[in-house]
């Protein structure tokens, strides 16, 4: 197992953001490259830091280059056990991937030490629950790169972190989304025999409207009313409907069906959520279900991009 202590991440992020300003755009953002030191015991890797290289338009590390990479790293820190155990670099705004350059470099790091690993991250790809960054190695009988497990030495919000820093940065606060609980699962609520769900596509192109349908299924007609709040995370509602973020709207029928129909368009490349809170279902009896929160996600289609 890979373990990271949350300074690390923190210092190659500020690396990564320093090149890659939100407030500017991204055709000026410049990718970062920087080598992972840490200690090996066994299977398990333990990552101390990752010093930073350089930024650039097309970045690699020629890693022949010893007199400048090892000018960067005190041998005091070798001598107390710590070595390269890989190298990590930006894909600002473009997604998390090895390209061919990348699986290249890494074999060449395997080639030194198989437990080497290479770290890819784009930061406009961090929320809450993601830290918006990869770590890969690559099969050296097919070349194919596969994502390999890690774990943080402490538990933190990412994207609190990276408020944090592009406040110290740019001196920009970006609202930081809630904390969305297990939320693929809970696309459907079933309580009796109403069964509620949110449907739409998985993947959505950017700039683009696309519709999320609330359902509803009963076994027969039936009274139920329905009423929720909606909340939206980076997607804007379409200017053709009438739903805002937080207000509470409702339902009220006998007839089961498409309860409402939510127009979107995806407003950057971070996974999308809608959100109804604050939901509650009432059948003919007038008993009413106080329903945990029900979601939905999608992934913004990635554009691919031969870095
Ligand atoms: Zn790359």
């Amino acid at each position: 197992m890979i373990q990271i202590p949350k300074e690390v991440y923190r210092n190659f992020l500020r690396f990564a953001l320093e090149n890659a300003n939100p407030l500017e755009k991204s055709r000026k953002w410049r990718e970062c490259i920087g080598l992972i030191l840490g200690r090996i015991n066994g299977e398990s890797v333990n990552v101390t830091d990752i010093v930073p290289i350089g930024s650039g338009s097309s970045v690699f590390v020629d890693i022949s280059d010893y007199e400048k990479v090892f000018s960067l790293i005190s041998f005091d820190r070798i001598d107390q056990g710590e070595v390269i155990v890989g190298w990590a670099h930006t894909h600002p705004g473009l997604g998390l991937f090895f390209s061919g350059t990348d699986i290249q470099t890494q074999l060449t790091y395997q080639s030194m030490h198989s437990l080497s690993f290479g770290l890819v991250l784009d930061p406009t790809k961090i929320d809450s629950q993601s830290p918006g960054f990869n770590i890969y190695r690559v099969d050296s009988s097919t070349s194919r790169p596969y994502t390999v497990d890690f774990l943080f030495t402490e538990k933190f919000n990412f994207f609190s972190v990276y408020n944090q820093l592009t406040k110290e940065l740019f001196d920009l606060e970006v609202p930081i989304p809630e904390m969305i609980p297990e939320l693929t699962a809970k696309n459907t609520l079933v309580w009796k025999n109403i069964t509620l769900s949110l449907e739409g596509p998985a993947e959505v192109p950017l700039n683009e409207r696309f519709y999320i349908k609330l359902l509803l299924k009963t076994p027969h007609p039936q009274f139920f009313r329905v009423t929720y709040k909606v909340k939206i995370y980076n997607a804007t509602l379409d200017y053709m409907e009438e739903f805002t973020n937080n207000q509470e709207y409702f339902h009220e029928s006998f007839d089961p069906g498409t309860l409402a129909v939510f127009s979107l368009i995806a407003s950057n490349t971070n996974r999308i959520f809608l959100q109804l809170i604050d939901l509650k279902v009432t059948d003919y009896n007038q008993r009413y279900l106080d329903s945990p929160a029900l979601g939905f996600e999608s992934q913004p289609r990635s554009e691919m991009s031969n870095l």
